[in-house]
């Protein structure tokens, strides 16, 4: 007897764009091939569940033939290039970092024909890509490109693990920048015009539990690049970890295990190697800020965007509908954001109230009225729909922050009091929940591995708290957690993060083991 395999397709959107025609295909091809709903991702992609094998050509053919793609978004290759997503047509520093962001996409997607071949006949249908981007992969410097090979930057080999790169711009940490292989940062010059580009290499989230020597790390500054370099220097970057990654076991074969392994200063030698020139200091930056673009916003051009909170970045039901009314009658695009977010761009001022309309009929909150925990909340898709999982994420999460609020309320900490609260269903940490002020780690059937220490901005890593809490017993550790928290930080804007950090750990878990009730 056959099986009914079913698969998870995951899209590939350089900065979280979606055209409007890829937007309407996603949402036909959720109802008709996949379980009904459309996920966003923390990577600023769609995720389809549910697709059986039977029908992936159609799937996959479908996604192609209306603009999309899948190639490279899962895999031993770059995934998904992240940016910040909100549609500014007037912050110059916005758009280069939106077209960096698609241009080292293109730089490092594989050339092989094999993806056309299977899902499209051989047929391309993809756009043509910018020069520089082909003169970039095809120049070799150094030894960076495989000669006669159809692969020219993987080879034959490709790298030995999946390789994560995120563009911003200074003080706009709104797609976590520290945690991906390679974070870029756009530099501009005195007279508002591009001048280069700060580099920073080896963040990374995912561990593995019990084996100590596998943890989440920070990216750390690299050096500056000109902006005619970027790509080489990206692609040296590339060619570094593909040549001295760790091939013998993938636990430790992302790039933030070679680095730790070398230390920054010989990997930086080694990678001047393939770039053919040293890399500069980085430049000085303001302090980040993470920024949720929810809610009514000005793109620059005349237009409007409106960011929508979507819970867990799961659309579905009314929202689904509603959504794609809204996004077929005005024919909008869409950018999705790294935290599950989806932002309606191109709106003309007359439609405004009437979108205003849609949405407030179906419940949408204004972004004022949603509870903060929410605005910054992540939980990853965990049971039933990852084979990782070891315990809830998304259908638990929301349960779980109305009891932290609860826990919040009952210790005097108002309803507005913010706290960056991140699930995953298993170590491998796709919600990025080390950089969490509370972060909840499945390790067990109905248990968490706690985090925290993690700040506003997603700038400093958390650190493990406490290991198998039970769900039902998580106000345990939740009360005594936010009672110190309010009645012994330094002033009334100190949070969770960095309270945690500086009265140690150590002096919390004694705190939370000695409690004896309120
Ligand atoms: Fe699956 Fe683990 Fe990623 Fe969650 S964090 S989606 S359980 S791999």
């Amino acid at each position: 007897q056959s099986r009914n395999y079913s698969f998870m397709l995951r899209t590939k959107q350089p900065a979280g764009k979606v055209t409007n025609q890829l937007y309407l295909a996603m949402d036909e091809l959720a109802d008709e091939f996949g379980i009904g709903s459309l996920r966003l991702t923390t990577r600023q992609t769609f995720q389809l569940h549910g697709v059986l094998k039977k029908n992936l050509k159609t799937v996959m053919s479908t996604v192609i033939r209306n603009m999309g793609s899948t190639l490279g978004a899962c895999g031993d290759l770059n995934r998904n290039v992240m940016a910040p997503p909100v549609p500014y047509h007037d912050k110059p520093e916005y758009v280069h970092a939106v077209e960096t962001a698609e241009k080292i996409a293109a730089l490092l997607a594989p050339q092989a024909g094999a993806y056309y071949d299977m899902w499209v006949d051989g047929e391309k249908i993809m756009s043509a890509e910018p020069p520089d981007v082909t003169e970039a992969r095809n120049t070799n410097i150094n030894g960076t490109n495989f000669e006669n090979c159809p692969e020219p930057i993987y080879g034959v080999q490709f790298l030995p693990r999946k390789f994560k790169v995120a563009v911003t711009v200074p003080g706009d940490n709104s797609i976590d920048l520290f945690t991906n292989d390679v974070g870029i940062v756009v530099i501009m010059d005195d007279e508002g015009e591009l001048e280069g580009f700060n580099l920073y290499v080896g963040g990374g989230m995912g561990r593995t539990h019990r084996i100590q020597n596998t943890f989440p790390r920070l990216s750390e500054p690299l050096g500056f690049v000109p902006k005619e370099d970027i790509l080489y220097a990206v692609k040296a970057i590339v060619a570094t970890q593909r040549d001295y990654g760790r091939r013998d076991e993938r636990r430790y074969s992302r790039l933030k295990y070679l680095i730790d392994d070398w230390g920054i200063e010989k990997f930086k030698l080694v990678t001047e190697q393939y770039y053919g020139r040293t890399f500069h200091p980085v430049r000085d930056l303001p302090p980040w800020e993470f920024k949720s673009y929810l809610g009514w916003g000005e793109q620059g051009d005349g237009r409007l965007f409106y960011g929508l909170h979507v819970e867990n970045g799961r659309i579905k039901g009314e929202l689904k509908k509603t959504l794609r009314e809204i996004i077929e009658t005005y024919n909008l695009s869409v950018r999705i954001s790294a935290n599950q977010n989806l932002i309606l761009c191109d709106i003309r001022q007359a439609w405004k109230s009437k979108i205003n309309k849609s949405l407030a009929a179906i419940g949408v909150q204004l972004p004022r009225s949603i509870d903060p925990l929410n605005v910054t909340a992540l939980a990853c898709p965990a049971l039933p729909l990852c084979p990782l999982a070891i315990t809830e994420a998304e259908r638990g999460a929301p349960a779980i922050l109305e009891r932290i609020r609860a826990s919040m309320k009952k210790v005097g900490l108002g309803s507005k009091q913010p706290l960056v609260v991140r699930f995953t269903g298993c170590p491998n940490g796709c919600t990025r929940p080390y950089m969490a002020e509370l972060g909840l780690v499945g390790d067990g059937p109905n248990s968490y591995q706690l985090w925290v220490g993690g700040t506003t901005n997603q700038t400093r890593l958390a650190q493990t708290f406490m290991e198998k809490v039970k769900v039902q017993e998580l106000e345990k550790v939740f009360e005594p957690l936010f009672h110190y928290w309010k009645t012994e930080r330094s002033h009334e804007d100190e949070s969770f993060g960095d309270f945690a950090m500086r009265v140690g750990l150590e002096t919390l878990k004694n705190y939370v083991q000695t409690f004896e009730g309120l």
